[in-house]
């Protein structure tokens, strides 16, 4: 699957949730800790590849699915750029000390495995929408 396909699929599936929460009286505190692992697992299995496994993307005691993918992730299907005969398709706008890349047929693809960024409740507070497209807006270099 194209990272551009992944990141509108799932804008929507995000936009779905929202728009029931919010219809049910939600508001911003109890849309961020809904988002929390464990309550996706059981409320959104479709939400997340991981879940049908109950494996977290990143091994640490609180992980909230909010702001799956990260708002400094950067993509682009044909390439960002090039270098030493690799294609770079994904890369971290402020260089985390904890990304890394890993390499397939000559085609570089981020891998924010380590990295803890987005996962936070602080960092999601901070950088709340309830529209997550819009806190992505930076990532597709499509447009
Ligand atoms: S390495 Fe961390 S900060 Fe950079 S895009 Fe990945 S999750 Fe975000």
């Amino acid at each position: 699957m194209s990272y551009f396909i992944w990141f509108h699929q799932h804008a929507l599936k995000h936009h779905q949730i929202i728009d029931k929460l919010l219809t049910q009286n939600y508001n911003k505190i109890q849309i961020i800790d809904y988002f929390k692992f464990e309550n996706m697992l059981q409320k959104e299995p479709e939400f997340c590849l991981l879940y049908q496994k109950k494996i977290k993307c990143h091994e640490r005691d609180y992980l909230n699915c909010y702001l799956c993918a990260c708002p400094y992730f950067r993509f682009n299907d044909e390439g960002i750029k090039a270098e030493n005969g690799i294609l770079i398709k994904s890369q971290c706008a402020i260089s985390s000390s904890q990304a890394s890349y890993f390499i397939n047929e000559n085609i570089a693809h981020l891998d924010c495995s380590l990295c803890i960024v987005p996962h936070t409740k602080a960092f999601i507070q901070k950088h709340f929408d309830y529209e997550w497209i819009k806190i992505m807006q930076a990532c597709d270099l499509h447009l």
